[in-house]
């Protein structure tokens, strides 16, 4: 068992001039400032970056990219994932769900779950430290990677640890999940959260920053595409039927072109028609996402829907190796489709996507943001929601929970419609039939999600809010 070094392959070097045509010219000089302060202060250190899965939800999502340009950048970057055993996993979900404020499987979080998180911390960091030289800089993400801290900041590397989680009204799962945390996170020289509200009292204030997610605009997660493609990339996957597919074509990282081969594995009595409103929601099968709710909530709604069909998408659950409950979850939400009438049945789909090549995962993906007329998320808790963000970029009308970083992404009936409440199904239905029925509303409500992600959300900003944390915790000498 040990760390794994992720190799020039599944990081390729992105060009910083890529966001030019999305830039004004202010913002595109300070992007090329923040690129040439990086490669100051980084030139002879490396930027290691730690988390737990090179695939599968947001932070993945998002290191592919910004490791990319930080290569692209001429810094030396470098993509580490932890190994992680499923005695670890069901330790780190817990403190995962409890950080967002719920119980997760309601498990201990006692001396022999520290035992177990501390056995796999020592195991990971001793792949690691032999490799990190005092000086270099290491990001570690989340509640996976905290054990790392005490030990390579003894190495003498400047340590940030990044959290991408966190509750809207901290309560004693919260509490509980930090003080399991706090023994090693104390030691960072920075820590890192995705909003004001998540940032934690225990931890000294001038040690905390925060910095919000984004999305890469030119991914093939995100890049353009045009409708032909969209329904190609569908039609040639099984998420939507009839037609013969033409040119399921997109563009990888690397520019090189791809094209969608693979199919989706469908629950579903008849497939998707082409041409009906299609409302999707994609995500991990989690049930802070409530993929549940999604399904009872548009049935409950579906004489106010007109013929409009749902489809809950989410990965291969085989695939996402730091996920242990997503075989579970999409197991409940098929036995509550199971359950459907016949006609409630025909509007419902469930699909599970490849995972075998993430680039055509993520063109799979942009493909069904890009068709649905509403993208849903209605998630229980969320850290950011890139999902929301991608939706947004697409010009998608985006009917979602009001939980963390999704009330930093949509104005409420500006740049999306908000539901203030999880588990109000009712109101959930009549504020889908209503983005339904009125196309103009969600020609409005997209332009201006478009533009806020342009200002807010690209990855530009990130990478800049990086530079500037850099030039603190380790200034070029
Ligand atoms: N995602 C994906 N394929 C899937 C399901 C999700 O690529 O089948 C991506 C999704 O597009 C987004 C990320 O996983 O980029 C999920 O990030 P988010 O912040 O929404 O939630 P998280 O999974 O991190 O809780």
């Amino acid at each position: 068992m040990t760390v794994t070094v992720l190799d020039d392959l599944a990081v390729p070097p992105l060009a910083v001039e890529r966001f030019e045509p999305f830039l004004s010219a202010a913002q595109y000089a300070d992007l090329l400032d923040a690129a040439a302060l990086a490669r100051l202060i980084l030139h002879d250190r490396v930027l290691w970056c730690v988390n737990s899965t090179a695939r599968g939800g947001g932070v993945a999502e998002m290191l592919g990219s910004l490791l990319g340009y930080a290569r692209g950048s001429g810094v030396d970057a470098r993509w580490v994932t932890i190994d992680c055993p499923a005695e670890f996993l069901a330790v780190t979900k817990r403190l995962h769900h409890r950080l967002h404020g719920f119980p997760g499987d309601g498990g201990p979080l006692g001396e022999a779950e520290r035992a177990i998180y501390e056995e796999v911390s020592a195991e990971n960091v001793a792949g690691l430290v032999d490799r990190v030289r005092p000086g270099d800089v290491v990001l570690l993400h989340d509640p996976q990677t905290a054990g790392l801290v005490p030990e390579l900041k003894a190495r003498g590397a400047a340590v940030i640890w990044r959290l991408h989680i966190g509750a809207d009204v901290p309560n004693d799962h919260v509490v509980g999940a930090r003080d399991f945390l706090m023994p090693y996170v104390r030691h960072a020289h920075a820590c890192v959260f995705s909003r004001a509200q998540f940032i934690w009292p225990e931890i000294d204030a001038d040690r905390c920053r925060v910095v919000a997610p984004s999305i890469d605009a030119l991914s093939p997660k995100n890049q353009p595409m045009e409708p032909a493609t969209v329904t190609a990339i569908l039609q040639s996957t099984g998420l939507l039927g009839d037609g013969l597919p033409v040119d399921s074509a997109f563009l990888r990282r690397d520019r090189s072109p791809g094209r969608v081969e693979r199919r989706a594995w469908l629950i579903e009595d008849a497939p998707t028609p082409p041409d009906v409103p299609l409302v999707a929601q994609v995500s991990r099968w989690d049930d802070l996402k409530d993929p549940m709710g999604v399904v009872s909530g548009f049935v409950g709604a579906l004489h106010d829907l007109g013929d409009a069909h749902l489809i809950v998408a989410g990965p291969d659950v085989a695939a996402v190796t730091d996920d242990p409950e997503g075989a579970r979850v999409l197991r409940e939400v098929t036995e509550l489709w199971q359950g459907l009438s016949p006609e409630q049945r025909s509007r419902v789909h469930l699909a599970t996507l490849p995972m075998d090549d993430p680039e055509e995962n993520a063109a799979i993906v942009n493909a069904l943001q890009r068709r649905a007329d509403v993208v849903v998320q209605k998630s229980r808790a969320e850290g950011f929601g890139l999902t929301v963000a991608e939706a947004m970029w697409k010009s998608r009308a985006v009917l979602a929970t009001r939980v963390g970083g999704i009330q930093d992404q949509i104005v409420d009936g500006l740049s999306g419609v908000l539901l203030d409440d999880p588990d109000d199904l009712e109101t959930f239905g009549r504020k889908l039939s209503l983005l339904i029925y009125d196309g103009g509303y969600r020609a409005r409500l997209g332009a201006a999600a478009r533009e806020r992600v342009r200002d807010q959300f690209l990855e530009s900003r990130h990478l800049q809010d990086w530079v500037a944390l850099l030039r603190e915790v380790a200034p070029a000498g």
